[in-house]
């Protein structure tokens, strides 16, 4: 589903990507881990295009990114993202938040965009909170509607970078469990997170990122109990 062939690219002097070279196949869930400023938020803002690339080609679903203009709101129509910060819209109400890019986008009917937006919110588990606006909400609570927000619109692939590191403790669990519960239904999945839990439960496999480069690829347990690299191995050793 997702083809990333030798992706460059720079930031002035500092080479943030560095030769990427990575296949995700339609249903797996792929984890980016590594430390920071190692190239993960750049690697995942690359494939849905909100970055730029030097060289390579990044494909998607057979389609090469576009540059600019129609094919980048479908990529975006079909690539949903996911961010540390929640990004709801502050002055727009839960449902309102789901429904807005059904509506505009995809011209979706204002009674099935609420329909469709209702399910979506059972399902992450905040049906209840669908007149409240997001300000109202646990730091949990507005992560799931991001959540149900990026589902609203069917995406092909689900970006996340450190959904939960956000969060207070006791409602990383419930963000888990529903990115979890995508999982196991079948969602392509890249997803930045630190979370050995969701890591070993959900993942297919770990890319560990290092100064740029993809310096592991391995499955969780691969990864995560016989590191290869030093890097990898003192990484380790500062998280667990
Ligand atoms: P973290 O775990 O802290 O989120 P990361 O692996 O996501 O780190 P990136 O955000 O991809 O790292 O950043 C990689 C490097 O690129 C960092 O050194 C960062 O300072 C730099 N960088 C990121 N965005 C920009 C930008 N817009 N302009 C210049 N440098 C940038
Ligand atoms: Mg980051």
């Amino acid at each position: 589903l997702v083809i990333v062939d030798h992706v460059d690219k720079h930031f002035g002097d500092l080479h943030v990507l560095n030769d990427i070279n990575t296949v995700v196949n339609r249903g797996e869930v792929v984890v980016v881990i590594g430390p920071s400023g190692s190239g993960k938020s750049t690697l995942c803002r690359a494939i849905n295009r909100l970055e730029t690339i030097d060289s390579g080609t990044i494909t998607i679903d057979g389609e090469k990114l576009p540059e600019e203009g129609a094919g980048l709101a479908k990529l975006r129509a079909d690539v949903g993202m996911v961010f540390q910060s929640f990004n709801l819209f502050a002055h727009k109400t839960v449902l309102e938040n789901v429904t807005l890019a059904p509506i505009r986008v995809k011209r979706m009917s204002r009674k099935d965009a609420e329909a469709k937006a209702m399910e979506l919110l059972e399902r992450v588990g905040v049906a209840n909170q669908a007149k409240k606006m997001p300000a109202q909400l646990s730091g949990g609570q507005q992560q799931r509607v991001a959540i149900a927000r990026s589902l609203a619109m069917n995406p092909k692939l689900i970006l996340m970078d450190e959904p939960t590191s956000a969060l207070d403790p006791e409602m990383i669990n419930e963000v888990l469990d529903v990115m979890v519960g995508l999982a196991e239904q079948g969602m392509t999945m890249i997803v930045v997170t630190h979370e050995m839990g969701f890591a070993r439960k959900a993942a297919d496999r770990v890319l560990f990122m290092a100064d740029g480069r993809i310096v592991e690829e391995a499955t969780p347990a691969q990864f995560f109990d016989h590191p290869e690299s030093d890097r990898a191995k003192d990484f380790l050793s500062k998280i667990l």
